[in-house]
């Protein structure tokens, strides 16, 4: 369901920004939310990324604020009205630019906090006063402690990416948030999922909501074709290689668990002769802002991501994600895929599984509602088994490290989960950020415009790495079967449940 902003009786200064945005008609996302967001009800949205829910309620929520618009210099008449707490500082960024836009035409302030920058230029911001603060939990607090944001007078908070939220653990954080709060106010909750810790949740803070699903909860985009391959993890990499030739595809997003197996998959696949960065919660602010703008330009083809690093990234129509762990959190697949095949583009969802993750993928078929096939990746003659163009060094790293690694130098399963579980990636504990350098992030022109495919004509790496010789051989382990481009024709991409 589609309809025109017309229809919304927007203020004059949204609907311009708004019409300058170049938005021809509301997402269904907008369509449902925004009206009822304009009575000031509480809601618990179902939305992902990427389907429009930032302008979804902040659009209403400024409307509503138009009320105390004023040109006074003193701080205090512009206290904070209402504030966006998101897990990440790239979503917040990005959702404090874009709010930015919507309230361009208006009086109304607006500004985002988030660590891993230095608090002074924050705090100076917050002191002039702004109606409008984004925020992530911990830096917020950091800012609540040191008396630079007083929230007693908000009217509307929104808590976006609640089920990221959770899983990193701001959960403590938001309570005490929360605590600050008048108790009359509006909540907006924005989750991808509603399991039972968000419901929880909503049923804490929320008061009589409106529920708006846009999809389903847990469903996954009907775009995206999903493919699930039996590997094990010595052919994860000539698997990945196999399906990037055999489909063409230029740049993929490849998920692992853990920040250590990132790291170690990036440099292999680099090794590799593919162009790869890696994008995970220890690298600084900086790191990911080139490794991510060198991704936008095509400079590098993968980009190898934890689950809490790409939740941030407004960067759509990957033509390609893979799996190369199975999430341990069923919640997470759905999240991962949903980076490809967006906004009616089609995309391929490629999830590699090995003999251990049979419950992993259990879990997933529950969520997405959907039988998961298992098929069998067979590869080309030129490509080759195990580690790939990397010699005797390779094999020797990785082959028998006896230390329970496998193959590709990840850590065994119980050390990738505790990395993950305990993992502080993207979380913000207050003394972690001293060391990051401070990137001018509200000024860094990437995040304003979405991912579009490099423009450059040149083959992907892959492809002059595939046809470098290399051994051959099938794996022991895949019985052969059809050519990986025979079974792609021969099955119709999977549609979801509707
Ligand atoms: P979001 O899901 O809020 O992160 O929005 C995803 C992207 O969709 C952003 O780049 C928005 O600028 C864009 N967008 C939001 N609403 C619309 C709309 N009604 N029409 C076209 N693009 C939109």
């Amino acid at each position: 369901m589609t309809s025109s902003f017309s229809n919304l009786s927007l203020a004059e200064p949204l609907a311009r920004a708004v019409a300058e945005m170049g938005y021809e008609s509301m997402t269904p996302i907008q369509a449902q939310a925004i009206p009822v967001v304009l009575t000031g009800q509480d809601v618990m949205g179902a939305a992902q990324t990427g389907t429009g829910k930032t302008a979804a309620f902040s659009l209403p929520l400024l409307q509503r604020l138009l009320k105390h618009e004023n040109s006074s210099t003193s701080p205090a008449r512009h206290p904070v009205r209402a504030l966006v707490l998101l897990p990440t500082r790239e979503l917040a960024d990005q959702v404090a630019q874009q709010i930015a836009l919507y309230a361009k035409y208006t009086k109304l302030r607006s500004t985002v906090v988030f660590g891993g920058m230095d608090m002074k230029p924050q705090t100076l911001e917050l002191k002039k006063g702004v109606e409008v603060l984004v925020a992530t939990p911990g830096r917020l607090l950091d800012h609540i402690e040191a008396k630079n944001a007083v929230l007693n007078q908000v009217e509307y908070v929104v808590l976006d990416e609640a089920d990221r939220m959770l899983d990193i653990g701001f959960l403590p954080d938001l309570q005490r948030i929360l605590s600050y709060l008048p108790k009359q106010r509006t909540t907006l909750l924005f989750s991808a999922t509603f399991s039972p810790e968000i419901k929880r949740l909503a049923s804490s803070y929320l008061q009589n909501p409106i529920t708006i699903e846009v999809a389903r909860p847990n469903e996954t985009a009907s775009t995206v074709e999903q493919r699930f391959y039996s590997a094990n993890d010595d052919d994860k990499r000539r698997a990945i290689h196999q399906v990037l030739k055999t489909r063409g595809i230029k740049q993929a997003f490849i998920f692992v668990n853990s920040k250590l197996g990132c790291a170690r998959l990036a440099r292999s696949l680099e090794r590799e002769g593919l162009k790869t960065a890696a994008l995970h919660g220890d690298k600084s602010q900086d790191e990911r802002l080139k490794a991510l703008e060198a991704f936008k330009k095509g400079e590098v083809d993968l980009l190898v991501c934890t689950d809490v690093a790409a939740r941030g990234l407004d960067i759509k129509d990957v033509p390609a994600v893979f799996n190369f762990d199975v999430p341990f959190n069923a919640e997470d697949y759905v999240h991962r895929i949903g980076r490809t095949g967006r906004a009616g583009a089609s995309g391929l969802a490629v999830t590699l599984v090995s003999g251990s993750d049979a419950r992993l993928v259990a879990d997933i078929e529950k969520l997405i509602k959907k039988k998961i096939e298992l098929e069998a990746v067979e590869y080309d003659e030129d490509q080759p088994r195990g580690r790939i163009n990397d010699g005797r060094r390779a094999w020797r790293e990785a082959g028998e490290t006896g230390d329970g690694r496998d193959a590709l130098g990840a850590a065994p399963r119980r050390e990738r989960e505790r990395d993950y579980r305990g993992g502080r990636e993207g979380r913000e504990p207050r003394d972690q950020h001293r060391g990051f350098r401070p990137a001018p992030v509200s000024r860094d022109p990437f995040f304003e415009k979405p991912y579009e495919p490099s423009s450059a004509e040149a083959a992907p790496a892959w492809e002059a790495a595939a046809k470098s010789p290399t051994r051959s051989g099938i794996s022991a382990n895949i019985k052969p079967k059809r050519k990986v481009a025979a079974l792609f024709k021969a099955v119709q991409p999977e549609t979801s449940t509707q």
